[in-house]
C-alpha cells in the first residue's frame, strides 16, 4: 500500500506539488496523466525520495519514505537507509538508462548483487541473482538476447531490460515516468504488454503515461493532474466517458 498524503513541493519560488494525496492499494494500479509540467514526473520521483517533500508524507506499507520520527519529529534518514529503502521501490524510466557495458543479462543481476552493499550484505548471491535475472529476462521475452549488450538491442528490447532489471530486487512497488515515449510507434506494444502482464500479476503500479487506451486498459484508478495538484481520478471508464471536472474534460478532448 502507498500512501501520499498532502506532498508539497517548490523548485525556487514556485510550487509544482500543491497539496497531493494518492492511495494505491496493494496489487493497485494507478495511472497518472495530465499536461506537461503539472508535475507527474515530480510526484513520481517524490515516492522513492530522488527529490524530498518540502511538506507532507509519503508511506509504503506503513513505512515512511525518506523520514524516521524521533521524539515527535522528522529526521531525514541517512544516505544508506535511503538506499536500502529505495530497493523496495522499482522505477523505469523513459530513456531505459541500461548501464551500456554490461549485457541484458549483467543489467539484470547487477543490481541484487550491488546495490545492497549499504547494509553490508547481499541479498542475493552472484549465481543466485544470474539465475533469477534469467528468468526474468524470460518473463519479458527476452532470454535469447540475454548476452546482447545494450546499443545490440532496439529500444523496446532494451526498455524491457530495464523493466527486468527494476523486478530484480523484488520491489513493493514499481514507477513508470512514460516508459513508451522515447520508442517508435511499432515498438510500443511489446513494451506495454509487458507492463499490462506485470498489471494483471498483482504487482503495484504507479505508471505515468501519453497512452490512453493502455490507461484505459490497465488502471484501476486514473488520476488527473493539472497545475500542481490532483484535479480528479476515478474508474477509467467512469473518467473518460464523463469527467466531471472542466478541466479534466479539456485535456481528454485534445488526447483522446
Ligand atoms: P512532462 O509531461 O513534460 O514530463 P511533468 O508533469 O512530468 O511534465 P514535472 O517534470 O514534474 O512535470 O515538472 C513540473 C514543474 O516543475 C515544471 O514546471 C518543471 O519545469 C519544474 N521542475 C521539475 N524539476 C525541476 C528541477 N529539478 N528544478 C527546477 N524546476 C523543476
Ligand atoms: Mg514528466
Amino acid at each position: 500500500q502507498v500512501e501520499i498524503t498532502a506532498v508539497r513541493k517548490s523548485f525556487g519560488g514556485t510550487e509544482v506539488l500543491k497539496g497531493v494525496s494518492l492511495t494505491v492499494p496493494p496489487g493497485g494500479v494507478a495511472v497518472i496523466v495530465g499536461p506537461s509540467g503539472s508535475g507527474k514526473s515530480t510526484l513520481l520521483r517524490t515516492i522513492n525520495h530522488l527529490e524530498k517533500v518540502d511538506g507532507g508524507y509519503i508511506t509504503i506499507d506503513g513505512q515512511l519514505v525518506g523520514y524516521e520520527v524521533r521524539g515527535n519529529k522528522l529526521h531525514e534518514l541517512r544516505e544508506k537507509d535511503i538506499l536500502k529503502q529505495r530497493t523496495d521501490i522499482g522505477m523505469v524510466f523513459q530513456n531505459f538508462n541500461l548501464f551500456p557495458h554490461l549485457t541484458a543479462l549483467e543489467n539484470v543481476a547487477e543490481a541484487p548483487v550491488v546495490a545492497l552493499r549499504p547494509d553490508g550484505r547481499q541479498r542475493r548471491s552472484k549465481a543466485e541473482a544470474r539465475e533469477r535475472a534469467l528468468e526474468l529476462l524470460d518473463r519479458v521475452g527476452l532470454k535469447d538476447r540475454a548476452h546482447a549488450y545494450p546499443r545490440q538491442l532496439s529500444g523496446g528490447q532494451q526498455q524491457r531490460v530495464a523493466i527486468a532489471r527494476a523486478l530484480a530486487l523484488d520491489p513493493k512497488i514499481l514507477l513508470f515516468d512514460e516508459p513508451t515515449s522515447a520508442l517508435d510507434p511499432e515498438l510500443v506494444n511489446e513494451v506495454l504488454d509487458v507492463i499490462r502482464e506485470l498489471a494483471t500479476s498483482g504487482t503495484t503500479l504507479i505508471i505515468v503515461t501519453h497512452e490512453m487506451g493502455f490507461a484505459r486498459d490497465v488502471a484501476d484508478t486514473v488520476v488527473f493532474m493539472d497545475q500542481g495538484q490532483i484535479v480528479e481520478q476515478g474508474r477509467p471508464e467512469e473518467i473518460f466517458s464523463n469527467p466531471r471536472e472542466p478541466r479534466t474534460r479539456t485535456f481528454f478532448s485534445k488526447v483522446i
